[in-house]
């Protein structure tokens, strides 16, 4: 190997063992933003839209965070038995390892789902990264623009993915941001495409495909099947694949998915009927798959591999 190979190569791990710590920041942010966005929404209810398990809820968060803290303003704090958390309990990774899953002071279990988080964000910041650079030849100008607003809206899914499973809900504050970080991310790619007309019109059609499909369906149940959440959520997953092909990809790989994941549990009774299903995991999942396989694909064809 030349020296400059040699030098590509410690410049690739660098960047890519950052990449790996900024997830795992990120991702034990995000998890804290999650818990203070539940706490503000459920706030926002009166006494009598409540249900019982959101009066539970609420009071619990309440007896942590207290009724007049805004949403940015809070400290961390063990869900349990309320007490601050210093610094040093919250490294990421590092943390939950050396206290074995276990809160310091009150020694409940805690921070499993912030550990599975962390390490979950920093994994797909390492893949996302090692296959963007790998495209470093073709993106240009537009990897590194295009790298920060992946890897922003990614950490906006990981938000929403929690959110949606945990409460069925996909909150404007995550998803309209995330939108945002879509449309910039298809300017960049229409730029770089030198503005061309056919590449406007394959983004526009891949939001009619997976924003407005759902929009249809949502109109025609009247929001019995699909929420206007994943409309909105669909809006910004066809901003970053603003290209017709694969966003009918994406809508194929999370009906798949759901197929595959919930019909063996409706088969062997583990799934009431009329249980609620959130979509937008799915959807995230299934938008995952394609975002990265276009450039595992890529990759492929031009057997051309960062690090090997
Ligand atoms: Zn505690």
């Amino acid at each position: 190997m030349s020296y400059t190979g040699a030098m590509n190569q410690i410049y690739e791990v660098g960047i890519l063992a950052a990449a790996g710590v900024f997830g795992a920041v990120i991702g034990s942010f995000m998890i804290a933003q999650v818990w203070r966005l539940r706490a503000w929404q459920l706030r926002q209810l009166a006494e009598d839209e409540l249900t019982d398990l959101e009066r539970k809820e609420r009071q619990q968060l309440e007896s942590v965070y207290g009724k007049k803290r805004t949403v940015r303003s809070d400290r961390s704090v063990c869900l349990s038995c309320g007490h601050q958390l210093a610094w040093y309990d919250l490294i990421p990774v590092c943390s939950w390892l050396w206290l074995r899953g276990k809160c310091r002071y009150c020694k409940a279990p805690i921070g499993k789902a912030e550990f599975a988080a962390e390490v979950g964000l920093a994994a797909v910041y390492v893949l996302t990264t090692l296959l963007l650079l790998g495209q470093a030849h073709t993106l240009g100008w537009a990897l590194w623009p295009s790298l920060l607003l992946v890897l922003a809206g990614e950490a906006l899914l990981l938000g929403l993915f929690v959110f949606d499973c945990r409460w069925y809900l996909l909150p404007d504050r995550l998803v309209f941001p995330f939108a945002g970080l879509g449309l910039g991310y298809a300017l960049v790619h229409w730029a770089h495409s030198g503005w061309q007309l056919s590449t406007l019109w394959s983004g526009i059609v891949a939001i009619g495909i997976l924003s407005g499909l759902y929009y249809a369906l949502y109109l025609f149940s009247k929001g019995a099947w699909v929420g206007l959440g994943d409309v909105k959520l669909g809006l910004g997953l066809a901003l970053f694949l603003p290209d017709w092909r694969l966003a009918f990809l994406a809508l194929f790989a999370a009906n798949l998915l759901g197929t595959l994941i919930f019909a063996p549990l409706q088969l062997f009774g583990k799934l009431p009927r009329g249980q609620q299903v959130p979509f937008g995991p799915l959807l995230i999942a299934g938008f995952l798959l394609v975002f990265w396989g276009q450039f595992v694909i890529l990759a492929f064809l031009q057997q051309n591999f960062v690090l090997f």
